[in-house]
């Protein structure tokens, strides 16, 4: 969608096209496939028939970040795998959005005080959309954090600020 985006100024055409574009991106969020402690079993359970995260159109789960709009970060971040967790942010296409998933995601969790090998909070890594706090969070909190990204992502716009397309021609000529 790129050889579309900031291309218009907000109005009725980028309105509409927003509306389009982002019901097509909310209703197919591809997650990752990407666990890194006990929080990822509950992100497993709401992939499988219980929870069924495929009503969400989000049930997807893609084995490369080549293939994914979304990275949940279920479990401990370690120092050893902070690196890792930011090259494959990095590999993901754009637009890209990240849910931090637990406490140990959110702030370190158990390990906040005594965790010298943790990252206290994986926001320092990478940015993150949505916020699920728990130790663990259930399935049902996870999808309700993939619903509030479902509503950011219903918000965004292609299109440039008002007078921002005029401002950049002033400057140009
Ligand atoms: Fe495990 Fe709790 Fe940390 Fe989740 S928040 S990874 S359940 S210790």
């Amino acid at each position: 969608m790129s050889w579309i985006e900031n291309r218009f100024e907000e109005g009725l055409i980028v309105t509409s096209l927003d509306f389009v574009i982002n019901w097509g991106r909310k209703n197919s969020i591809w997650p990752m496939t990407f666990g890194l402690a006990c929080c990822a079993i509950e992100m497993m359970a709401v992939g499988a028939s219980r929870f069924d995260l495929d009503r969400f159109g989000a049930g997807a789960f893609r084995a490369t970040p080549r293939q994914a709009d979304l990275m949940i970060v279920a479990g401990t971040v370690n120092y050893k795998m902070a690196s890792r967790v930011k090259r494959l942010y990095q590999q993901m296409p754009d637009p890209k959005y990240v849910i931090a998933m637990g406490a140990c995601t959110v702030g370190g969790g158990p390990y906040f005080k005594y965790g010298y090998n943790v990252v206290k909070g994986v926001d320092l890594i990478v940015p993150v959309d949505v916020y699920v706090p728990g130790c663990p969070p259930r399935p049902e909190a996870l999808m309700e954090g993939i619903m509030r990204l479902q509503d950011k992502i219903a918000a965004q716009t292609i299109g440039m600020p008002k007078g921002t397309r005029a401002a950049a021609k002033r400057k140009r000529d």
